[in-house]
Formats: structure tokens, C-alpha cells, sequence
């Protein structure tokens, strides 16, 4: 999508501290961190947010779960952590091309995301 953050972020067209890429599935540090550690996954395909997710495009979502699971493991987040994924305007959601916060590196209050 031509005028999404994320969508050029992934197309490497601007900056984003990635920290894992492949084919499907892009992670990057969060530029405002509200955590120690906060990243965000992020399918290359342009989907909005979890409205749009359907039986086409779905099987992504599975990859970026194992993708946050190897990231836990090799960041150390093993004493815990938090997935978050803001769905439109009541949730906050600002970006408006899906994307899962991982959230951990210290003890997590409710409020974080
Ligand atoms: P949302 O509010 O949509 O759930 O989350 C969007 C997140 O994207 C926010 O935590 C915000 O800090 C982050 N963000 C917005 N623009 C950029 C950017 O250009 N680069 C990075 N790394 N993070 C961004
Ligand atoms: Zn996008």
C-alpha cells in the first residue's frame, strides 16, 4: 500500500532496527518502546488489522506466532512477556497495517499497549 509506514519499513524504503525478516513476516524495534523490550511483527502483505484477517491470508498469522516464539527464546524473554494487537479506533490502533506488539524485558503493568 503506497502511503503505509509499515508497508515501507518491510520494502526497506525507510529505517525500522529490524531485528528478523523473511519472505512473509518483518520484526522491528517500536520507536516510542513502552517496555524494555517492544517489538513489533508484522506481515509483509498489507492487511489492516485484525478485521481483515480471513481464510486467505490467515496462514500469516500462524507464521508470525512462531516467529514471536523464536524471538522470545533468543531475547531472552522467558520469565514473560505480552502479544498485543490494537483493532481500530476504540483500541487505539494508530498504524493501520496489522501488527502485533511483544512486549517483556521487565515486569508488565496492565496498562502497557
Ligand atoms: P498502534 O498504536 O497502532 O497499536 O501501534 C503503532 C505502533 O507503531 C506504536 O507503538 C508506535 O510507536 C509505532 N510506530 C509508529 N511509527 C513508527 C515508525 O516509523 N517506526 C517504528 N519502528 N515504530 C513506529
Ligand atoms: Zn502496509
Amino acid at each position: 500500500m503506497n502511503d503505509c509506514i509499515f508497508c515501507k519499513i518491510a520494502a526497506g524504503e525507510i529505517p525500522g532496527n529490524k531485528v528478523y525478516e523473511d519472505d512473509q513476516v518483518v520484526a522491528f524495534y517500536d520507536l516510542n518502546p513502552a517496555a524494555k523490550v517492544h517489538l513489533l511483527v508484522i506481515p509483509r502483505e498489507h492487511i489492516a488489522n485484525m478485521m481483515e484477517i480471513n481464510a486467505a491470508n490467515s496462514a500469516v498469522v500462524a507464521h508470525i506466532f512462531e516467529v514471536i516464539a523464536k524471538l522470545a527464546k533468543e531475547l531472552k524473554l522467558e520469565k514473560g512477556f505480552r502479544v498485543v494487537s490494537n483493532c481500530n479506533a476504540y483500541a487505539g490502533q494508530s498504524v493501520f497495517h496489522l501488527h502485533f506488539h511483544v512486549l517483556g524485558g521487565e515486569q508488565l503493568s496492565l496498562t502497557m499497549c
